[in-house]
């Protein structure tokens, strides 16, 4: 069984409060952690227009790049339910722009204590990549 330091742990349960989830009523907290080993934390952010809502792990993931992280290890995502739930596609897709398949990604839940780790590669086998750029440009001309 997966489990989580301690510290991680209260934190993320911590960091539920800050949440702003009025509408859900579901709290979800998350903390990057880049290839230096330096923390960024988030939380999902609702919104009155439902889709300008962003999810905890894009806001620490967006926290994490504008601070000049390009490589993340690994990101812990924590929620309520007694079944950690997992990031969605989106934060996903966001998370494949700046790690490798083998990031890991910890779901925890701060009731049951729940812990699952996953790698990227099995949550997102196919990432979109925009690799071949000059291929496309060589297209277009
Ligand atoms: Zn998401």
């Amino acid at each position: 069984m997966t489990v989580i330091p301690g510290n991680l742990a209260s934190r993320l349960k911590e960091l539920l409060s800050k949440s702003y989830s009025p509408y859900s009523r579901f709290p979800v907290s998350a903390i990057v952690v880049d290839e230096d080993g330096k923390e960024y934390t988030g939380v999902n952010i609702e919104n009155s227009s439902y889709g300008l809502t962003v999810c905890a792990e894009r806001v620490a993931i967006f926290k994490a790049v504008s601070e000049g992280a390009r490589k993340i290890k690994r990101v812990y995502v924590a929620s309520t339910p007694e079944e950690p739930a997992p990031p969605c596609g989106a934060c996903l897709q966001v998370l494949a722009e700046f790690a490798d398949g083998d990031a890991e990604i910890i779901l925890y839940s701060t009731t049951s204590g729940k812990t699952l780790k996953y790698r990227l590669n099995e949550l997102m086998p196919l990432r979109f990549k925009f690799n071949n750029i000059e291929h496309y440009y060589n297209k277009l001309s």
